[in-house]
């Protein structure tokens, strides 16, 4: 049975579920956390739930999903890789392969510090846990947007030398060498990487930027952009083959009906492109 791999546990990809379910595939929805919906104190705009909360109606859907077969994961997405039957998907440490991926992580921006993009896999990671062994024994930074990725900077202090950064005030943990100011920008020297924050500059065999979203371009560098939406056509088909997108991620406006009938769509033009790769039972 062909494998979908929804990443986004929002209307747009709890809608497709359902879908793709009730046409015969095996269906992942991974979700790094709580949908915009689940923000919402009262929806009044959707259909047959009249003045619901968006946490219950985030809940059912969820729950619908679910008894219609699809797995619910927790886990953020952080690299999609084309194989040469489908895709991996790097979610934390597990690598997840697939026939066809849904793209319906919603609005989310990121910010990035400058010089990033360009520097991923050359002395910039996302991965403490995949990429830290390489650099065991050498000074490294963990840059961190917050304290939620504890567990990754233990490991790296079991390894290597820290510096810790902040994107925002938090709390940091212990054994780490703290460097005051933002981190503001990354920069290769030779075979190492300058990190520059309002502080100073340092240099280290690898900055390990830790987070907990991914920016589009980072998750599937090929991707076609329209401003900050993905660009996807009428059958919500992204400009790569076998990746689809629905619901926010595709732009305004931002509305529950809106990403549901996307969804929808997205699962039959998937159901339709794995049918014509013989990929479905
Ligand atoms: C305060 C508020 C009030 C609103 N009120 C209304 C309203 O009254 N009516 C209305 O129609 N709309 C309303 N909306 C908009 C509505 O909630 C959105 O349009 C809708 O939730 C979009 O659904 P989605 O599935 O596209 O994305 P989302 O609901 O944002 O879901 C995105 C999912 O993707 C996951 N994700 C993101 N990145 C990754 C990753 N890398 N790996 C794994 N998972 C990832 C997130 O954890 C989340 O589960 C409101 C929104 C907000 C914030």
């Amino acid at each position: 049975m062909a494998h979908v791999l929804i990443i986004g546990g929002g209307p747009a990809g709890c809608s497709a579920a359902l879908t793709l379910r009730l046409r015969g595939a095996e269906v992942t929805i991974l979700r790094a956390g709580a949908s915009a919906l689940e923000k919402a104190k009262r929806v009044d705009n959707y259909p047959g739930l009249p003045e619901t909360a968006g946490g219950e109606m985030q809940r059912r859907f969820s729950e619908q999903a679910e008894k219609a077969g699809a797995r619910i994961q927790n886990g953020l997405a952080r690299l999609i890789q084309k194989t040469r039957r489908g895709f991996t998907v790097l979610a934390g440490e597990e690598m997840i392969k697939a026939d066809a991926v849904l793209l319906a992580t919603g609005v989310g921006r990121v910010a990035r510090i400058a010089g990033e993009d360009a520097l991923v896999g050359m002395g910039v990671s996302y991965c403490a846990t995949c990429d830290g062994m390489l650099y065991k024994g050498r000074p490294v930074a963990a840059v961190c947007r917050d304290a939620s990725f504890r567990e990754d900077v233990d490991f790296l202090k079991s390894i290597c030398p820290v510096d810790y950064y902040m994107e925002k005030p938090h709390e940091a943990p212990d054994g780490v060498n703290v460097i005051a100011g933002k981190p503001l920008s990354v920069r290769a020297e030779g075979e190492r990487v300058i990190l520059t924050a309002e502080s100073g500059e340092k240099a280290y065999d690898c900055v390990f930027i830790l987070r907990p979203a991914v920016a589009l371009t980072t998750l599937l560098p090929k991707l076609e952009m329209n401003g900050e939406a993905v660009k996807v056509d009428e059958k919500m088909r992204t400009s790569v083959e076998g990746v689809f997108a629905a619901g926010d991620i595709t732009g305004a406006p931002y509305q529950v009906a809106r990403a549901v009938g996307q969804g929808n769509t997205a699962a039959l033009s998937i159901a339709q492109y794995l049918n014509e790769k013989g990929e479905t039972k």
